[in-house]
């Protein structure tokens, strides 16, 4: 844990969210500022940086959110589909320095 990351905290429960799922690994809740009718993020509870930062050996809890994602967007509501983010580094447009992956729908997306 990253005692100055705001996702460490909410993975511990040190900061209140609006879960949508946790397991061992894994922590999804809503975005406190959602850019969607729906917004949430699946955050693995390890501090990984960023993308850029994920290695061979997280492979399988980078699967394990991606197959997550649709799951939990169907029980969410979002049986048309969604839109998946992974912003990386501060030329992704990162905020929090802790990877997550966002998950949103349930109203017109700009197109990519
Ligand atoms: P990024 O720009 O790093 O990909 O996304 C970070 C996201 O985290 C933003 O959409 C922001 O609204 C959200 N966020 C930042 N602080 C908090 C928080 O304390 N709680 C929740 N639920 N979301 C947060
Ligand atoms: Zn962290």
């Amino acid at each position: 844990m990253n005692r100055d990351c705001i996702f460490c905290k909410i993975a511990a429960g040190e900061i209140p969210c609006r879960k949508v799922y946790e397991d061992e690994e894994v922590i999804a809740f809503h975005d406190i500022n959602p850019a969607a009718p729906v917004h949430f993020m699946l955050v693995p509870k390890v501090h990984i940086v960023s993308l850029a930062d994920a290695r061979a050996g997280h492979e399988g809890l980078l699967g394990r959110i991606l197959l997550l994602a649709p799951r939990l967007a169907g029980e969410q509501g979002l049986a048309d589909g969604f839109r998946t983010i992974i912003n990386t580094g501060r030329g992704g447009g990162q905020e929090v320095m802790h990877l997550h992956v966002h998950v949103m729908g349930g109203g017109r997306l700009h197109p990519m």
